[in-house]
């Protein structure tokens, strides 16, 4: 017998909320002890001496972080937006210049360009991947065009081979968010060192955490130095280095602090055993669903791996005749954790008014610079569909600790609301 959807009235499938994941241990306890004995509790000075670029454990981490990612330079911040706002920064960029970004993403791979002048060009997302869709990045190209900012969104890199090609026929630079990725594989490179420059956040939201925090990393010296500028008051200190390339060496106080560093060592070695327990789990639940008719499970690209920062799931309205919005809250209804909507940047009303300094629409106009670059809706039609809710349900993935059986709790969920979709079509 079918048992009685719980969005009806049955009884839920997953009766106790499931416990969410915390990441923090002993080994994070006693590092922090170590350095509150210490107490030394950051050692950044915003003046040329060696503590410039940090105390012990910021130097320790970054080097550990280095060696993680396979990269030359990791610069910790105190956020990933300020880690964004460093890579804008040293990109040469003038005011008015444009930098391209994916709609479906989230606030902050935008306004880093705004604090700086720029203007940030949406662009449409891979309806499998979620990510970047390459083959609209070009006709968004103009003569202002700098940067493409591409994301690696809910944990899977982009097509970064497509990506970086376009950037090196425009010669154009690329920054890859991947906030969401950390760990992922891209042709057994690690996401987020393809680009010029990549970054992770420490937000305690994604896979591993110090509360708040950030990490840059880039191959390129120049712009390694340049962003440890912009972390640490750059004005104070680029005359002192007799420095003569001073365009856009505002100095901030992004630094990352001993304590933070002091975790995020500790959480960075715990970074592959998380990753693959949350891909254990992505992929049981993938396999006990597979059956499902009108169900898509996450598309991943050959050569690439998914960490699971979220796990997506397609749903086939036509074919089923209901609504994917439906769907999630019959599953919702079950305890199972997922929504059907996803941030389009451009649809804030900084960008719909168009205002971001003051009143007079800077920076899209500036002197007599004005950007005609529009914000209308109906111009992502992939992105603006999902965020509607059309076809797409968002799993929340990284704030669980599933062990197989929540896994198969979940599993249920989907095979319940599956055996009764005919009741949900007039919700
Ligand atoms: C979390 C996140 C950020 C911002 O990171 P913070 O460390 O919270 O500032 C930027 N981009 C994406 C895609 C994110 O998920």
């Amino acid at each position: 017998m079918k048992s009685k959807l719980a969005i009806l009235g049955g009884d839920k499938v997953i009766k106790n909320p499931l416990k969410k994941f915390n990441r923090i241990g002993t080994e994070e306890i006693h590092a922090v002890n170590d350095v509150l004995k210490s107490g030394n509790l950051s050692s950044f000075i915003g003046d040329w001496e060696p503590d410039f670029f940090g105390g012990r454990k910021v130097l320790e981490f970054e080097e550990a972080w280095s060696n993680y990612f396979n990269v030359k330079h990791s610069i910790t911040v105190n956020s990933w937006t300020s880690g964004l706002i460093c890579a804008v920064g040293a990109l040469d960029i003038e005011p008015g210049d444009e930098v391209i970004i994916p709609t479906w993403t989230m606030a902050a791979s935008a306004s880093c360009v705004l604090v700086w002048n720029a203007i940030p060009v949406f662009t449409d997302i891979d309806q499998r991947t979620f990510n970047i869709d390459p083959k609209k990045i070009e006709e968004k190209i103009t003569s202002r065009t700098k940067a493409i900012l591409s994301v690696d969104i809910f944990g899977l890199p982009a097509d970064m081979d497509a990506i970086m090609s376009i950037a090196k026929k425009h010669n154009l630079k690329v920054i890859s968010d991947t906030a969401q990725a950390p760990g992922a594989l891209y042709k057994n490179k690690k996401a987020g060192t393809i680009s010029h420059i990549g970054g992770f956040s420490l937000n305690y939201h994604k896979h591993i955490h110090t509360g708040e925090g950030g990490v840059i990393v880039t191959d390129d010296d120049d712009l390694a130095f340049r962003m440890k500028l912009i972390r640490n008051h750059a004005d104070a200190v680029a005359g002192g280095k007799k420095m003569e390339k001073i365009n856009n060496l505002i100095g901030f106080n992004f630094r990352l602090g001993e304590i933070e560093c002091a975790i995020g060592i500790e959480q960075l070695k715990k970074l592959d055993s998380i990753i693959a327990s949350r891909v254990h789990a992505a992929n049981r639940l993938t396999e006990g669903i597979k059956d499902l008719e009108g169900l898509t499970s996450p598309f991943i690209p050959n050569g690439s791996t998914h960490v699971y920062y979220n796990y997506p799931l397609l749903v086939d309205e036509k074919k089923l005749g209901i609504s994917a919005k439906n769907i999630c809250l019959a599953l919702s209804a079950e305890g199972f954790s997922c929504g059907n909507s996803y941030i389009n940047v451009h649809k804030y009303p900084t960008y719909q008014k168009k205002i971001a300094y003051g009143m007079g629409g800077y920076p899209w106009k500036i002197g007599s610079k004005i950007s005609n670059v529009n914000y209308n809706e109906n111009q992502h039609k992939v992105a603006e569909s999902y965020s509607r809710g059309e076809g797409y349900i968002g799993a929340d993935f990284c704030n669980y600790e599933f062990d197989d059986s929540e896994i198969d709790l979940y599993i249920r969920c989907i095979q319940k609301v599956w055996d009764n979709l005919s009741e949900l079509k007039n919700l």
